[in-house]
């Protein structure tokens, strides 16, 4: 936890045009600076700087805010996260705000967790180039798979020496404990205790998480032996979850989100090569096959993903099972079929980016259609495996959440199979109705209870304005900028702005997380979230979306001859300035508490001060009140 002192002198600090201009270069127009959005593609430059505002916007994607926006934007941080990075460019030290001491073990751990991994990767790249076995052995294999220095250093690959024991040796002797050489899994015990180097005579693959921490290793070994696992990589642990990360997604994020597209491999060696000819928006899911926890990370990035296969067809039956999964998350999924004989990593090796981009485009299949193709070819002049293809091409469409998308693919399908149309849809109807789970009443209230240990203040208020993000977030409302000119901007920055502009944050856990997404995701949101992977914000936008959802009463006032839709302009600034009412209200109650506190005290310094406070903040809730109307009324 950041103090508020520490934030303030951060929030002070931050110039946008420096914050911005670390990854954007900018150039000089009237009082403001422009330059070519990092969100999104594009020639002409739309991405706008205003020092004196101290906020950025792009007039293309509308992408922006305040420097913690940004940060949180391009790099992918959380607020506190954010706030850290700019402490760290501003020179700010951050005094963090005390744990208990159960909370300070916890992060303790992690963080000698990430600390021995870090010397661990230290050590590993150290060997492999200073080392007379690294160069000879490690070195020579990355050249032969034809890895330049410059990628093998951008991926901070490396070298463990075939003895028994150097890593864990050299980290000891540096200070850092056994306990967490175990932990992380770089080691492992011997029966009498001794330490044994997991990955010895491997060359060294470090797992990177979103921010770019070392989480964990995979090690390839080169001998050829029998009883060796050719891939071995760190156990799960406190900070590696393999179900949840994807190998290069640290390197990939923002291109990702600037292709608006995920290139999806299998193996490390495939990203590496990729990165070599240029592609840089690719993951590998390691093997395993994917996990809807991978799905959801990609999904934070982009909706659409490209399965990218070797040209055996040995390996595509098998996989095809995870894309369903792809497809029930609401991804549009399409696959590319490399030529025989090619895997992505020997395929990008021989081509450079645009001959790699225009072999995607002229051969990229939709999922359905290729996996129609796949089994008929496999069904060729058999009836009963026909019967059984089509029930598993319909199951694949029955998980697509969305109807309009189903029923194009039944009509395609149809016509492809010789078969009724009608036929089809009712298969598919009937498996729809088996296989969604109806939620409860129960289940909804039990995910609204769960996370309702403390319901901050305004609680009840920032619902509201998740609600409206939920069903609404991408409408568009009139906002006037200044005398003569109205701007069309969405409900969710136009309640994002607010927020930012009076530095005001969310509380709520659940709201906070579902804002964070809600800015990170393109598409419809009300769909996004209702078909969320994690079953509490499912249901919670579940619950938010009903149209029982008691409202508040304000809306009654309005003529009911228009719809809630209709009203948003209206309704969205309303339900804004209702919450940073409350804020306000909270805010003066703590100073009426502080008041009575130094009244009580006889510290008339700081009952001044406070009083000064007070009226400042009275000011600012008189305002809003005029806005509000005759609702709120205000003990002075
Ligand atoms: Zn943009």
């Amino acid at each position: 936890m950041i103090d508020q002192a520490t934030k303030d002198r951060i929030l002070t600090a931050a110039k946008i045009e420096e914050v911005v201009g670390d990854f954007v270069t900018l150039k000089k127009r009237g009082v403001n600076l422009i330059g070519l959005c990092p969100f999104h593609n594009e020639k002409t430059p739309s991405f706008t700087v205003s020092p004196a505002k101290n906020i950025c916007k792009c007039f293309g994607c509308s992408k922006g805010g305040s420097p913690v926006n940004f940060i949180m934007l391009h790099e992918q941080l959380d607020y506190a996260d954010a706030l850290r990075y700019l402490a760290r460019k501003y020179n700010i030290e951050i005094v963090e705000k005390e744990l208990s001491s159960e909370e300070l073990e916890h992060r303790n751990d992690r963080e000698s967790m990430f600390a021995i991994n870090q010397f661990a990767l230290n050590y590993f790249t150290k060997i492999l180039w200073e080392n007379e076995d690294g160069r000879a052995i490690g070195i020579s294999y990355f050249k032969e798979r034809g890895f330049r220095d410059n990628i093998i250093k951008k991926f901070q690959l490396g070298f463990c020496l075939d003895k028994f024991d150097s890593l864990s040796k050299e980290a000891i002797k540096s200070g850092y404990n056994k306990q967490f050489l175990l932990k992380t899994g770089l080691c492992t015990e011997s029966e009498r205790g001794g330490l044994v180097d997991r990955f010895r005579g491997r060359v060294m693959f470090p797992v990177h998480s979103l921010s770019g921490k070392i989480v964990a290793f995979g090690g390839r070994v080169l001998k050829k032996t029998d009883n060796t696992a050719k891939y071995v990589n760190s156990p799960d642990s406190e900070i590696y979850h393999k179900s949840n990360e994807l190998y290069g997604i640290f390197f990939a994020k923002n291109n990702i989100v600037k292709e608006d597209r995920c290139f999806l491999v299998e193996g490390y060696t495939d990203v590496i090569s990729m990165h070599q000819a240029g592609i840089e928006n690719v993951v590998a899911s390691s093997g395993t096959s994917l996990t809807p926890g991978q799905i959801r990370l990609i999904h934070r990035f982009t909706s659409n993903i490209t399965v990218l296969y070797d040209g055996d067809a040995a390996g595509i039956h098998a996989s095809i099972r995870g894309i369903d999964m792809l497809l029930s998350e609401g991804m549009n999924v399409k696959v590319v079929l490399l030529p025989d004989g090619e895997d992505p990593d020997s395929f990008a090796r021989s081509k450079d980016s645009s001959e790699f981009n225009a072999f995607i485009q002229a051969h990229q299949t939709d999922f359905i259609r290729f996996k129609t193709q796949l089994l008929l070819d496999d069904a060729a002049g058999d009836p009963i495996k026909k019967a059984n293809l089509i029930n598993d091409i319909v199951t694949s469409i029955s998980v697509i959440p969305d109807a309009i998308i189903r029923s194009l693919y039944i009509k395609e399908c149809a016509d492809r199979f010789e078969m009724r149309e009608s036929v089809l849809a009712e298969v598919l109807a009937k498996k729809i109705s088996g296989t969604q789970k109806t939620i409860s009443q129960n289940e909804i209230k039990q995910a609204v209870i769960e996370k309702d240990q403390e319901k901050p203040f305004a609680f009840m208020q920032e619902q509201n304005l998740i609600r409206y993000i939920i069903r609404y977030g991408k409408n568009l409302i009139p906002v006037q900028i200044d005398e003569n000119k109205i701007e069309q901007i969405s409900v969710l920055d136009y309640i994002n702005q607010s927020l930012i502009a009076d530095d005001m944050q969310l509380e709520y856990g659940l709201h906070k997380y579902i804002l964070q997404e809600a800015i990170m995701t393109e598409g419809d949101f009300r769909y996004y979230f209702l078909n969320h992977p994690d079953e509490s914000v499912r249901n919670y936008a579940f619950y938010l979306s009903e149209d029982k959802y008691e409202r508040s009463n304000i809306h009654d006032k309005f003529n009911k001859t228009e719809t809630e839709e209709e009203r948003l302009k209206v309704i969205i600034p309303r339900i804004t300035l209702e919450y940073k009412n409350k804020i306000l209200e909270q805010q003066s109650n703590e100073l009426i508490a502080e008041l009575k506190q130094a009244n009580a005290e006889n510290d008339y310094k700081k009952i001044n001060e406070l009083i000064n406070k007070q009226m400042e903040l009275n000011k600012y809730r008189q305002t809003l009140a005029r806005y509000l109307g005759e609702r709120t009324i205000i003990a002075l």
